[in-house]
């Protein structure tokens, strides 16, 4: 049976080995999927056992996507652009990896939620990790303008000015209209507003103005579950469609899973299901 689990520190509270649990059942296939706690200063030494031990792959969640990003021979140029992974596949070549949050994201909105990316405006709030992982696949996905603003300007300013310099990205910007601006100076309004900050983590309000919101916009808040529902409630206020985290989790898994496994399984699926067991009991 192959083997593939979650690094993290903390890890406990991942969903990951469910996620993957269930697709594996509804795919038909036998893998097992483990959580693994790593101390800070131990994630090479855990990559070199997992390989030892033949683990065909591993997800990375914090702290140690960028590691992860630095241990691979051979990342994608999601990858790149993000200089993160959160999906590894032990190969025989090497560590290949991905970022599969963006897509994850992506898919999401567009498959989920019903909201097409191309054309519209989009405005990331957050310049951190989950930031980085989601501008290149967001830019690939068409939008007309897409601006980032961040809480510490100066951050936003260097993620944009990282992806201007990318060459896969030159293209893209054919089509897009890529932006760092103020936070408390958004410019204009947006289709799409998504909040990559961890705010919501924090139980704080975003602090940002509610006119980036156009009436019937998207507000996606990257947090799921009970700490996501401040800003939902921000966002419905004010006239757009709230939508929490939870589809990217499964998205991004289920990237992973057809990395590792070759096919992609029924992520709409076990979205549904999870949302299902998510709601508090009647
Ligand atoms: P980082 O620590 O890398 O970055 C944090 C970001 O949040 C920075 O942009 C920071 O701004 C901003 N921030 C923090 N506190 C506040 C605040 N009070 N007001 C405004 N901005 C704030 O974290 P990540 O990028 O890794 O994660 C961000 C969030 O995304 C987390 O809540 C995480 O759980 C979620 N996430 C969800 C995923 C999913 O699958 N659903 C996947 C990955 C992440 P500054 O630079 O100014 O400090």
């Amino acid at each position: 049976m192959d083997h593939y689990c979650v690094l993290g520190n903390p890890v406990e509270h991942s969903k990951s080995p469910l996620i993957h649990a269930r697709f594996a059942e509804l795919m038909g296939q036998s893998i097992a999927y483990t959580k693994q706690w790593v101390a800070t200063d131990g994630f090479s030494d855990m990559l070199a056992q997992l390989q030892a031990d033949g683990v065909r792959g591993c997800n990375v969640t914090v702290p140690f996507k960028f590691e992860a990003f630095q241990a691979a021979l051979h990342p994608t140029e999601r990858a790149q652009l993000a200089q993160a992974a959160n999906t590894l596949r032990f190969d025989d070549a090497g560590i290949y990896a991905d970022n599969t949050d963006g897509i994850g994201l992506v898919n999401d909105i567009e498959h989920n939620a019903g909201v097409r990316l191309a054309g519209r405006d989009i405005l990331l709030v957050g310049a951190g990790g989950a930031a980085a992982g989601v501008l290149g696949p967001l830019l690939a996905s068409g939008p007309r303008r897409l601006v980032v603003v961040n809480r510490s300007a100066d951050k936003a300013t260097a993620l944009v000015a990282r992806h201007r310099a990318h060459p896969w990205v030159q293209d893209l910007l054919q089509k897009t209209e890529l932006l760092a601006q103020q936070i408390h100076a958004v410019e204009g309004d947006f289709d799409v507003m998504i909040n990559a900050t961890a705010s919501s983590l924090a139980g704080v309000a975003l602090p940002i103005a509610s006119h980036v919101l156009k009436p019937g916009a998207l507000a996606y808040d990257m947090m799921y579950g009970p700490a996501a529902e401040p800003f939902a409630q921000w966002a419905t206020r004010h006239g757009a469609v709230a939508r929490d985290g939870l589809g990217m989790l499964v998205e991004q898994a289920a990237a992973a899973f057809a990395l590792w496994r070759g096919v992609h399984p029924p992520s709409g699926q076990v979205l549904r299901e999870m949302r299902a067991a998510l709601l508090p009991a009647a």
